[in-house]
């Protein structure tokens, strides 16, 4: 196994943990761009959104609810947060495991660079 994310996943690369279930892992970014920036993955290897079928779309889902938890658990529901999937070169993917970060505490600028 050569991806980073499945080794956090199984436990070979420690990582500071907020979130488990069956289908998903959720845990703090190692170089956070915000006050809270949260890395919520899917367990089953997924490259990239380009991965993305009529089957695995349903975890997407489901992790969208746990973004929506963890916003309100790290309380920056009301402030506001964003959510990120980075695809690809142009889409500044760095490590190719479907991600969703999430980013809140301070004020994100957009359009991004
Ligand atoms: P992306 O650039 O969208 O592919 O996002 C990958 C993210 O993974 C970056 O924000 C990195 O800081 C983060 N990252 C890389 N290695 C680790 C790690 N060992 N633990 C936690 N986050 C990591």
């Amino acid at each position: 196994m050569s991806c980073l994310f499945c080794k956090i996943i199984a436990g070979e690369i420690p990582s500071s943990k907020v979130y488990e279930d069956e289908d998903l892992y959720a845990f703090r970014d190692i170089d956070p761009k915000a006050p809270t920036h949260i890395l919520v993955i899917p367990k089953k290897h997924l490259s990239s959104m380009n991965d993305l079928d009529e089957e695995s779309v349903l975890i997407v889902s489901k992790a969208f609810l746990i973004l929506k938890k963890l916003a309100t658990d790290e309380g920056i529901d009301k402030s506001g947060y964003r959510v990120v999937v980075n695809t690809l070169k142009d889409g500044g993917q760095s490590v190719e495991h479907l991600h969703f970060h999430l980013l809140g505490g301070r004020s994100l600028s957009w359009p991004p660079g």
